[in-house]
């Protein structure tokens, strides 16, 4: 707990209990959850969290470069607090979002040599082992 409170800190975000509270659901759960999830499962424990004070701390986040957004589908944005180079895969049969870790200097990418990239996000679809 303190420690997510020093990294909010550090990184220009006035850490309320509220902030804290959603920060470390990210941290913990790694389930790249949307603001529904983050929301019903963060009421049970904070009753006067309101689902427009999830979507506005995540709002913040994203500005702050603490999370980064999934944008697999275009109706459902979900979080990760995992800011590092990865992929992801989402599985058609049970929704689950997994990570994997890609080389982004291995990959060969042709024909932006005189762009400045800012965001890249590789995304895979498909079905799971799991569910296979
Ligand atoms: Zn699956
Ligand atoms: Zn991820």
């Amino acid at each position: 707990m303190k420690n997510i409170e020093e990294y909010l800190k550090e990184n220009g975000v006035k850490p309320s209990y509220q902030r804290i509270k959603i920060f470390e659901y990210l941290i913990k759960n790694k389930n790249h959850p949307k603001v529904e999830t983050i929301f019903q499962e963060l009421v049970q424990e904070i009753p006067t969290l309101s689902k427009t004070t999830v979507y506005n701390t995540l709002k913040l986040f994203l500005e702050k470069g603490i999370v980064q957004p999934i944008l697999i589908e275009e109706n459902e944005v979900r979080y990760d607090a995992d800011i590092t180079t990865h992929a992801h895969f989402k599985c058609e049969k049970c929704g689950e979002v997994y990570d994997f870790r890609v080389n982004l200097s291995q990959l060969k990418i042709e024909g932006l040599e005189e762009f400045q990239v800012k965001e890249s996000h590789i995304y895979f679809k498909g079905i799971c082992k799991k569910c296979l």
